[in-house]
């Protein structure tokens, strides 16, 4: 007999199929039952995270040495999966709200930060945000005007940040802050515990991702000792750069898996509604456009998944001196532009399909609807990405 040599996708190992039916797991027994209940509290209990957290959940793609195991496709896999078995991208947002605070401690923040932060964040025991936005700028990161003096063996800390995910819950911000003159270069990080006197924060209502609070954080003179520095002086803007890869993949993922799942819930629903005395999926309209949303969904996982590959492989733009290659930068922003954009249609078309009840608080699409349409305004605008590839095209302003 010959040995016919298979081709396993790293997406579909042993390990990653443990992983997925995990997750499953957890989503079906311990999410899908209270989720409805969360979107109306507007957060998340902090239990789960530290559930998440027991379950090895929280430490995928976080290096060994602070704490993490497994690597970023792990993370993606599980961010997949949970969308596909019922949670949403606004559960993803606000349970991995860590994955965009803490990767640049676990870097390049001293190892005192990364065990007074990292390590109980992965165990689920701490909330982290990321505070980048502020009320007068977010696209263009290097023009933030939250101050930071030097004072001593502190810094002083006066400005805003909003638009921070989970950040009425958080214990700690990484808060990109400027310490220098203007410019990118004068941007640094800074971890500001929330309890500090100075720090206020207010709840912002939103069209969706309603599971996931949202904050405004100010910031009146807050004093943070310079101990709480992550990385030099003026490299904050470097490491928020160095992380768009993966906020962009993951939020790539978090739109073809929202996709897939509405594609699964449209093909349920019109096997079972009948009009006219007959079921949905028997009338050839119908069919098409489900078959349409079908090979959107498929496309955009096909060409997210297989940039995420190059991207893994590429080094991730995370290690020292590791830049990324500038076509793969330009190939993240159209990664992230096609998912959103296939989102975008299959979401409007699995409401539209399942008519009046498409439309209801409660019913699964309508939240999906609601949720998918920050996925092109987080993590670097469809208009951003889109001058990322005209960049790269020659077609500079
Ligand atoms: C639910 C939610 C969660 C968020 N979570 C976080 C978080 O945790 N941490 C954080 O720091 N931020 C967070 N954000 C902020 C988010 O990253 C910003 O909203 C986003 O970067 C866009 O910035 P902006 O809202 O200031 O829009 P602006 O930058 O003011 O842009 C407004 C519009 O102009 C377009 N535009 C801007 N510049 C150009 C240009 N040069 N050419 C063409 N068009 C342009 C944009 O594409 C957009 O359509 C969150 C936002 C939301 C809504």
């Amino acid at each position: 007999m010959t040995a016919v040599a298979t081709h396993v996708s790293p997406w579909d190992t042993d390990e990653r199929r443990e992983l997925r039916a995990l997750v499953r797991r957890f989503t079906e027994r311990e999410i899908v039952p209270h989720l409805e209940g969360w979107e109306d509290a507007g957060a998340l209990p902090r239990e789960l995270h530290r559930r998440a957290g027991e379950l090895g959940l929280l430490a995928l793609g976080f290096p060994e040495a602070a704490g993490g195991e497994g690597g970023h496709l792990d993370s993606a896999t599980v961010t997949e999966e949970l969308i596909l078995a019922g949670g949403s991208s606004g559960l993803v947002a606000g349970l991995f709200t860590h994955g965009i605070a803490a990767p640049h401690i676990a870097l390049h923040g001293s190892p005192e930060l990364v065990d007074r932060f990292v390590r109980p964040t992965l165990r689920g025991e701490l909330i982290g945000s990321l505070g980048i936005t502020e009320p007068g700028t977010g696209s263009d990161v290097a023009a933030i005007t939250t101050r930071a003096v030097r004072d001593g063996d502190d810094y002083v800390v006066t400005g805003a940040k909003t638009f921070i995910t989970s950040g009425t819950r958080a214990d700690f911000v990484t808060t990109a802050v400027r310490t220098g003159g203007p410019g990118h270069r004068g941007v640094s990080l800074l971890v500001i515990e929330t309890d500090r006197p100075g720090v206020h924060r207010t709840a912002l209502r939103k069209m969706g991702w309603h599971c996931s609070d949202t904050a405004t954080i100010s910031l009146d003179e807050v004093r943070v000792p310079a101990a709480n520095l992550v990385g030099p002086e003026g490299s904050g803007f470097r490491q928020i750069m160095e992380r768009f890869g993966s906020e962009r993949l993951s939020l790539a993922v978090q739109a073809y898996a929202t996709a897939l799942r509405c594609v699964e819930l449209t093909i349920a629903w019109a096997r079972q509604r009948e009009t006219f005395g007959a079921p949905l999926a028997s009338r050839q309209v119908v069919r098409h456009r489900i078959a349409q949303m079908a090979r959107r969904a498929t496309v955009a996982r096909t060409y997210v998944r297989d940039v995420f590959l190059r991207w893994e492989a590429g080094g991730t733009g995370s290690s020292p001196g590791g830049a990324l290659a500038p076509d793969l930068v330009t190939e993240l922003a159209m990664a992230k532009n096609q998912a959103v954009e296939a989102c975008d249609w299959v979401v409007d078309q699995a409401v539209q399909l399942h008519g009046g009840a498409g439309y209801l608080h409660g019913v699964e699409v309508e939240r999906h609807y609601r949720d998918a349409r920050i996925l092109g305004i987080g993590g670097g605008t469809n208009e951003i990405m889109d001058e990322v590839i005209a960049a790269r095209l020659g077609l500079d302003g």
